[in-house]
């Protein structure tokens, strides 16, 4: 199988209002967003409905939506605030659906689902949720989208973490994905230890955030340092560190250092190149300067995050910049950006190279 370019860090939500609401029924009078060419025909109908019904399963607090970050996100994508608040979910499939169409760079985009935050016992706690997104959500788009690969979520605390992982990974998941700091939980929790031990039996990558968190709420900045990740990678798990440990704003501690460290000690730890969007955008031209590091770069956008080549004047040509600003379709945008930045062509292969177990690296030995 050849290694085609693949985008492995993109975001979904559905509106959730004081109790889960479901906004896929507010929206059901008007054409499927994802009727388009990236439906498999021969079941194609049957596929929507799927994605209609798990979508009806999102959550998303109220208080996102006056967030100031929330706010460009949904003016950078052409989504008013009257659409976010009666179909958020609609809305943003359509557009992410759009942007594939429009990336011919890519094979694919793995789509995230986020589990809840929980408690000590594992119980799911909205009030501590900004934003939940069914696994069955995302399974239902991969089912439904020839360009959409599962990265689904599991909270390790959960009673039924193993069994969900399995049911997932029997489902097509690619991918698990974390973000202890908004799931409440630390990600060397020794409670983890029995989850991080079937994932590396599955050999299933686990895509972990880093670095500063500004989309939902922290509940401990602490949980984002990457060495925290010692447990999964010592468990033998390919670990990807979402955002590499970069920070997005001066005021936050930056973790790349630490990410680079434990790079060296652990040749089964990657970095994504999430999001091209504040500092961050910045700290990727410090990654480049170090072969080393480039060598553990794996391609994420970090969608619906507004990614921008101008934040690179300076380093790309203005005329180079322009052309960029120009193209339609944001994750091709993105993509292209790193392009003009020097990135080689193994950053965004080798995300493909991960997940398929055929050109997965070699676990290190204990
Ligand atoms: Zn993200």
């Amino acid at each position: 199988m050849s290694l085609q370019a693949l985008d492995l860090h993109i975001h979904l939500a559905g509106a959730g209002g004081p109790g889960p609401r479901r906004d896929e029924k507010a929206a059901s009078d008007e054409p499927p967003a994802e009727a388009s060419v990236l439906s498999k025909p021969s079941q194609a109908q049957a596929a929507q409905a799927d994605v209609q019904e798990a979508a009806a399963g999102c959550w998303f607090h109220p208080r996102r939506l006056r967030a100031p970050g929330f706010r460009v996100m949904l003016w950078s994508l052409g989504i008013s605030r009257r659409e976010a608040r009666t179909r958020l979910g609609a809305a943003l499939r359509a557009r992410l659906v759009q942007a594939l169409e429009g990336a011919p760079s890519l094979s694919a985009g793995v789509v995230l689902a986020l589990d809840w935050a929980r408690d000590e016992a594992g119980e799911p706690r909205p009030d501590l949720t900004d934003f939940y997104v069914p696994n069955d959500y995302v399974l239902a788009l991969a089912g439904a989208h020839e360009k959409v690969r599962a990265g689904v979520s599991v909270h390790p605390l959960r009673a039924d973490a193993a069994e969900e992982l399995h049911r997932c990974a029997r489902a097509g998941a690619v991918l698990v994905k974390w973000l202890p700091t908004a799931q409440n939980f630390a990600p060397d929790d020794p409670r983890a230890a029995p989850f991080l031990a079937e994932l590396a039996r599955l050999g299933m990558p686990l895509l972990c955030h880093t670095g500063s968190e500004g989309a939902t709420r922290n509940l401990n900045k602490a949980w984002n340092d990457p060495r925290r990740l010692r447990a999964a990678l010592d468990a033998g798990v390919t670990v990807i560190a979402a955002h590499a440990g970069m920070r997005s704003f001066f005021h936050e501690p930056d973790h790349m250092d630490a990410w680079v460290g434990l790079c060296a000690d652990y040749p089964h730890l990657y970095g994504d190149t999430a999001s091209l969007f504040g500092l961050r955008a910045r700290h990727l031209i410090r990654a480049l300067d170090r072969p080393y590091v480039v060598d553990r770069l794996v391609h994420g956008s970090d969608w619906p995050v507004p990614a921008s080549p101008w934040w690179f004047l300076g380093r790309v040509p203005v005329r180079r910049i322009r052309a960029l600003a120009r193209v339609e379709s944001p994750l091709e945008r993105d993509l292209r950006t790193k392009r003009a930045l020097g990135l080689p062509e193994a950053v965004f292969t080798r995300g493909h190279a991960l997940l398929y177990s055929a050109q997965r690296p070699s676990r290190a030995s204990s």
